[in-house]
C-alpha cells in the first residue's frame, strides 16, 4: 500500500507515494512527528551543504597557470583526476576545463596576430 492511503501528503499537497506495509502508520518521513521531521530536514540540508563544500577544491589550491601549454596540461590533468576521485564536483570540473579551452583559444588568437605581423613585415622588406 502507499503512505498516502493513510492520508499522508507531501509538501505540494499530493498523497505520499512511498510504499509501506499495511501495519505501518506511514513512510520513514511520515511516521515521524512534525518536530522530528523538521530536525531531520535540517540535518539533511546541513549534510547536503557539507557534501557540496567537500566537492570543491580547498581555497588554498594553487592558482592555475594557463599561460603556457605545460600549465594548461597540468590544470587539465589535475582537474580530471580530482573529478575521477570525487574531490571535485563534475560541474566545477567542467568550468575549469572550459576556462582552459578559452585560454588555449586566446593563445591561438595571439599567435595568429604575431604571424600576421611577421607576414606584414616580411612583405614590406621584399618590396
Ligand atoms: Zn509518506
Amino acid at each position: 500500500m502507499k503512505c498516502g492511503d493513510k492520508g499522508h501528503r507531501n509538501a505540494a499537497g499530493v498523497l505520499c507515494q512511498q510504499n509501506i506495509l499495511e501495519s505501518e502508520i506511514g513512510c520513514l518521513w511520515h511516521r515521524r512527528s512534525p518536530e522530528q521531521r523538521r530536525e531531520l530536514a535540517t540535518r539533511g540540508s546541513i549534510e547536503a551543504q557539507r557534501q557540496r563544500r567537500k566537492r570543491a577544491l580547498p581555497a588554498s589550491t594553487a592558482y592555475p597557470v594557463l599561460t603556457d601549454p605545460a600549465g594548461c596540461r597540468k590544470v587539465l590533468g589535475d582537474t580530471i583526476q580530482a573529478v575521477r576521485i570525487g574531490t571535485l564536483h563534475p560541474q566545477l570540473g567542467s568550468v575549469v576545463i572550459q576556462g582552459v579551452r578559452v585560454a588555449i583559444e586566446l593563445a591561438q588568437l595571439e599567435l595568429a596576430g604575431q604571424i600576421g605581423e611577421l607576414e606584414r613585415r616580411f612583405r614590406l622588406r621584399q618590396t
